[in-house]
């Protein structure tokens, strides 16, 4: 049985005569693998806990006030936790004053000088990251998980394919799964023996298959919570793509505790994609509009494009957890999007407006975003059943009407039955 096959289930309806069918997408869950639980501050991250997403700021973190202004942003963008760079003794000074005052926990990222880690634990942090490739004295790592123990701070194993430690590479020849493994258990066992077991671990890779297979053959040999990501994936689109294809296919696996998109943009934009990314897969609840719209094709009857552009940025930051519809034409919208709570479908100058696929309201086609956008609010307040009573009676009727219509003019593009007669009406003998 493949990892997937294990790891997707489907959930049992939970009332025999539930309105979503026992056979309904609805129902497919990911099972996740079976981890410790450790705490980063507040974030409990492992085990049964919803997959936390993290950013990193971009501010030199000497500079307290900006930094604390980048983790607000990254913490309303969807960030459950923020690393922040320590890379000199100014920095720890600030994560002093930055910790604090932070929304959300703070982890500090050590490279290369042990010492800096004992400040940022001083300073308050609520976890460290530390890189095995660069801080490679056990005397040091010991001294440090002595002191994380006693403050109760968990540590990440941050493995990186591209500052491997250096006999590691040497052995494997290249940053091959099996040397990223094999730094990140090598620091596993400097850690237990010094009787830290607070750990998380990422093995994270810029080449996509090598870090789904790195972390694979991880969560074989260990069950401490993983981090997960792949590293310099670079500006938006390809960093976004990168990362949604190995964060996702470990994700289906059952793999992951916790996310980081890394991408060369605003860090807003990575923390938005990462809190996405696990609405998206069902992993956390959504707290945004979803919005679907159909790709566009001959029969629209209105520029999709364009509406649906203005319907995102009309619903987004509204607080609205509804998946929204925008389909370009009436024919096909409504039944295609029946699934979505809520969408439009346009038809001859007009806006057909639906809640779970039944046509509630046909107002003019210049109308018809202000009205989406008028029915979301109410549908999120008073919910489906309340907003299908006050729907208006005719309706249906005049979208059945404006689909006829529109099916007459352009035909059935979904019927075999009338195609077939068009190809046999052209390919006839002695035509
Ligand atoms: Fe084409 Fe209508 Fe389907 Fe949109 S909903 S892709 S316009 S058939």
């Amino acid at each position: 049985m493949g990892c997937v096959d294990r790891a997707v289930k489907r959930r049992k309806p939970s009332l025999a005569n539930s309105p979503v069918p026992a056979d309904s997408y609805l129902d497919v869950v990911i099972e996740r693998r079976k981890t410790r639980t450790i705490q980063v501050g507040k974030v409990p991250v492992g085990g049964d806990n919803p997959i936390s997403v993290q950013s990193m700021t971009t501010t030199k973190t000497a500079d307290v006030e900006a930094t604390l202004a980048q983790t607000y942003a990254l913490a309303g963008a969807g960030a459950d936790i923020v690393r922040i760079t320590c890379n000199n003794v100014e920095a720890a000074e600030g994560l002093a004053e930055i910790v604090p005052r932070s929304p959300v926990p703070v982890i500090a990222d050590i490279h290369f000088q042990y010492r800096l880690a004992l400040g940022a634990l001083e300073a308050g942090v609520h976890g460290l990251r530390l890189n095995p490739g660069n801080i490679r004295d056990g005397n040091h790592i010991r001294e440090v998980a002595a002191e994380a123990k006693d403050r109760g701070i968990p540590i990440r194993i941050g493995v990186n394919a591209g500052s491997l430690d250096k006999d590691i590479l040497a052995r494997h020849g290249s940053a091959v799964p099996a040397a990223l493994v094999e730094s990140a258990l090598e620091e596993v066992r400097l850690l237990e023996e010094a009787d830290f077991t607070d750990i998380k671990i990422s093995v994270k890779h810029s080449h996509v298959p090598s870090m789904v297979a790195s972390y694979r053959l991880l969560s074989e040999k260990v069950d401490y919570p993983l981090h997960l990501g792949v590293t310099e994936a670079g500006p938006p689109p390809g960093g976004l793509i990168k990362s949604v294809a190995g964060i996702s296919a470990l994700l289906l696996d059952g793999i992951g505790d916790t996310i980081r998109f890394s991408l060369t943009t605003d860090p807003i934009e990575e923390a938005k994609a990462g809190r996405s990314l696990l609405e998206y897969l069902g992993l956390r609840e959504r707290k945004e509009v979803d919005l679907i719209a159909c790709p566009s094709c001959g029969r629209a009857e209105v520029d999709v494009f364009a509406v649906a552009q203005e319907v995102q940025e009309r619903l987004e930051g509204e607080g609205i957890p509804l998946q929204v519809a925008v389909m370009g034409c009436v024919v096909n919208g409504p039944g295609e999007a029946r699934e979505a709570d809520i969408g439009i479908a346009a038809g001859r100058g007009k806006g057909h407006l639906f809640i779970k696929g039944q046509v509630v309201r046909v107002v003019p086609e210049d109308e018809m975003v202000e009205a989406l956008v008028d029915e979301a609010h109410k549908l999120a307040k008073e919910g489906v059943e309340a907003r299908l009573a006050a729907a208006d009676g005719v309706a249906e009727e005049l979208a059945a009407e404006t689909a006829a219509e529109l099916l007459q003019i352009q035909g059935d593009a979904n019927s075999t039955e009338a195609r077939r007669r068009a190809v046999a009406e052209v390919a006839k003998p002695g035509k």
